[in-house]
């Protein structure tokens, strides 16, 4: 616990909607809008709840729960699908004032994948419930649930069948690749839309969440970094809060988000400093991706190694949104 007393020049918050191949040439100008908009106005209304007293915690969920809702990111609905035509939802929370934390995988009923990994957290003395179980656990505490349809979107249906009649694993959507061309080929560091979100509060407490559909035509019961505590989502009031998003099986290797924070902890390393030797081994490794972050100090890095990344901040000043590396 920090302890502290509210003071609103502390917030900080960011947000992500995944990282990848984000090509400016097929994200037409209606989606592309789309996009911004749901940036802007999720951190716009997040920041506005950090600035009115409310908890980090609270704030990475109450985000995280919006960017579920919206179609084009690829959690919650509109979720991608693997390949026996399902949806299997992976979410984690972590709390910075005490490593509280709670995470699901492969869940496919919960309408908000988020609030169940809080839930697990708060109500259950695990931190990860996986497949049947957490279907079970969405249940047993009537958190909000949804049958198959309401997750599907058509453009993923299109995705995974695309995916599944090249018999590949991706890890989103949006590109349509042509099998006689090698080079064309989807590549599982192609593609975006897991979202995440970390915050600083008016009492200096750190909070990250991520959520995810995961990679369109995975196997049935692959988790990735998602929900792998420490791999996709890290927070200590000590270091920083995290909440990563790429290629999943390369960031459970490097256990990024921790990473960062024991560089930090033990070697007093700054942020920067952390990110830039994780994201060295992440690329010798050939893996791709990014991450948000905010440290105790209120420093705000949002590095990536993919074509772009879609995010928003707010680094005390002012609301801003990015895609590409513009
Ligand atoms: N990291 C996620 C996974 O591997 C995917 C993503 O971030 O797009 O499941």
């Amino acid at each position: 616990m920090s302890g502290d007393n509210f003071d609103v020049k502390r917030v900080r918050f960011a947000l992500h909607g995944g990282a990848g191949v984000i090509d400016r040439a097929s994200l037409s100008y209606e989606k592309e809008a789309q996009f911004r908009d749901a940036l802007n106005r999720i951190t716009r209304a997040s920041v506005d709840l950090l600035n009115a007293g409310k908890s980090a915690l609270d704030v990475v969920e109450f985000a995280i729960r919006e960017l579920e809702n919206f179609p084009l990111f690829n959690a919650g609905h509109g979720a991608v699908i693997n390949a026996e035509g399902i949806v299997e939802l992976d979410a984690s929370i972590m709390d910075g004032r005490n490593r509280a934390c709670g995470a699901i995988a492969a869940g496919t009923t919960c309408k908000h994948p988020i609030s169940v990994a809080r839930a697990v957290m708060e109500q259950t003395e695990h931190v990860l419930l996986v497949g049947a179980g957490v279907d079970k656990f969405v249940q047993a505490i009537g958190a909000e649930s949804a049958e198959l349809a309401y997750f599907l979107t058509p453009e993923r249906i299109d995705q995974q069948m695309q995916a599944a009649a090249l018999g590949v694993v991706t890890l989103d959507h949006s590109s349509v690749y042509s099998k006689s061309n090698a080079a064309d080929q989807p590549s599982p560091h192609d593609k975006k839309g897991t979202v995440g979100a970390v915050a600083r509060d008016g009492f200096g407490d750190l909070a990250a969440g991520t959520s995810t559909g995961g990679m369109t035509n995975k196997m049935p019961g692959r988790c990735g970094d998602t929900p792998i505590i420490g791999a996709g989502t890290w927070a200590d009031n000590q270091t920083l809060a995290a909440s990563a998003t790429g290629h999943g099986e390369y960031f459970i290797r490097n256990v990024v988000c921790f990473d960062l924070h024991a560089q930090m902890q033990y070697g007093q390393l700054s942020l920067q400093a952390a990110a830039t030797a994780t994201f060295a081994r992440i690329e010798h490794m050939g893996g791709t991706g990014g991450l948000i972050a905010i440290t105790h100090a209120g420093e705000i890095y949002l590095p990536y190694n993919s074509e772009g990344m879609y995010r928003g901040w707010f680094d005390g000043c002012e609301v801003r949104i990015a895609i590409y590396r513009d």
